[in-house]
């Protein structure tokens, strides 16, 4: 095997083409499907609630190529591994490791009654893994758009979304929402998208040009991650049956308003109530902010960020010490509007808007605070929002 592990750097075109050619000496077609960073809604997909997303220019890259038999071949290039999958396998159940992003889509997409042949694929991707910023989604997706290429089937960007989210749910274990593999799949170049998780539609935001979109990566992961996001979203599904008697027939915590949890809080406990109250209070948030940034208010869309933080730290309890230093650090300097952790929680990146001219600065002086602070050296970058998953051209 000559195409070895690398896990930070982009691979280049012609590198991913010759490496394919080396694994699998044919020619190969390519894929690409970004990371994405969330600007304000966070837990909030899940509870058919509004998020704003966009794609990054992370993004993980595939090579292709059909084989003529039923076997898919996957190669990562971030694990250095090669492994097989039969898709006439009766019985595919999960391995607990990566290969399950890949062949929990090939198992969503057949289960959804897609014909699928096999392939080769080789897959090289620049989103950190465990940063908030979605390496998962980024996988499954681009292994999506590769498979349906390959069998020759139309691709529905909305449909593919929904399969993957199916695949991280049942097969990988992790109820993640519908966010990350929407925004991988329907990102908008220099937009955020400002999504109803209830009916799907978007709103493409534009970022006005006075802002830059910085992503600051905290470089710690805390192990209880997926544990504690699959009891967040137990807490909420409690939420939504406790307040059913006092509020009607509620689906979800979207269908409730701060002024109707307020009224009924008596009929929660302590813990719950907090928990819904960050659900209900950032599906406002939200829906201003987006409005707010669209109308060129970059303050009040700072002001609703750091108050999502807040919210994300106090009542639903995802954040964890480093991001709070993080984000701290940010709010302070000259130029930010506003700053917060974005992705699942409990590590990861946080998200700040800053004035462009003052973004350089910005950078250069949290990366080196939050090194004083907590001796970790963050990755700091600031991004321009990019397409969704497509074919990469060259
Ligand atoms: P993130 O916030 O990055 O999405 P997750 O815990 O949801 O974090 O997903 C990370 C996991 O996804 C990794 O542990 C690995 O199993 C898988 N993964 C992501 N990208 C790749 C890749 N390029 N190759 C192999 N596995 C990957
Ligand atoms: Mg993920």
């Amino acid at each position: 095997m000559i195409f070895g592990r690398r896990e930070a750097n982009m691979f280049s075109v012609d590198e991913l083409k010759a490496g394919f050619k080396d694994t699998f000496g044919r020619e190969p077609f390519l894929v690409r499907a970004p990371g994405r960073v969330n600007l304000i809604g966070e837990h909030t997909d899940y509870n058919d609630g509004f998020i704003m997303p966009a794609a990054l220019e992370y993004e993980t890259r595939a090579a292709v190529a059909p084989r003529a038999d039923r076997i898919l071949r996957v190669h990562s290039a971030k694990i250095g591994e090669t492994r097989e999958f039969d898709l006439d396998d009766p019985a595919p159940g999960p391995k607990r490791d990566w290969t399950d992003y890949v062949f929990g889509v090939a198992v969503a997409l057949a289960g959804a009654g897609k014909k699928l042949k096999g392939a080769d694929i080789l897959v090289a991707s620049s989103v950190p893994v465990g940063s908030g910023l979605s390496s998962s989604a980024a996988l499954e997706v681009s292994i999506g758009y590769s498979l349906l290429t390959v069998a020759g089937l139309p691709i529905d960007t909305i449909e593919l979304a929904k399969l993957c989210q199916k695949a991280e749910n049942e097969f990988v274990g992790m109820r993640c929402g519908i966010m990350d593999q929407f925004i991988s799949c329907n990102g908008q170049h220099d937009h955020a998208l400002m999504i109803d998780c209830r009916s799907l539609e978007k709103r493409p935001v534009p970022i006005d040009p006075r802002a830059r979109i910085v992503v600051a990566n905290s470089m710690v992961h805390h192990e209880l991650a997926s544990g504690e996001y699959n009891k967040r979203r137990a807490s909420c599904e409690e939420a939504v049956h406790l307040l059913s008697p006092g509020l009607g027939p509620i689906k979800a915590l979207r269908d409730v308003t701060p002024a109707g949890l307020e009224a009924n809080k008596a009929l929660l406990s302590d813990v719950t109530y907090r928990r819904a109250r960050h659900i209900v209070t950032e599906d406002e948030r939200v829906i201003e902010a987006a409005d707010a940034l669209a109308a060129g208010d970059l303050a009040r869309c700072g002001e609703l960020m750091n108050q999502s933080h807040a919210s994300m730290r106090d009542d639903y309890e995802i954040s964890c010490e480093e991001v709070d230093v993080l984000v701290d650090i940010a709010q302070r300097q000259p130029g930010v509007f506003g700053s917060r952790m974005t992705g699942g929680g409990f590590g990861g990146s946080t998200v700040s808007l800053v004035e462009a001219g003052a973004a350089e600065a910005f950078m250069e002086n949290v990366k080196a605070a939050y090194e004083k602070a907590t001796g970790l050296k963050s990755t700091i970058f600031a991004c321009s929002p990019q397409q969704g998953v497509g074919p990469l051209a060259g």
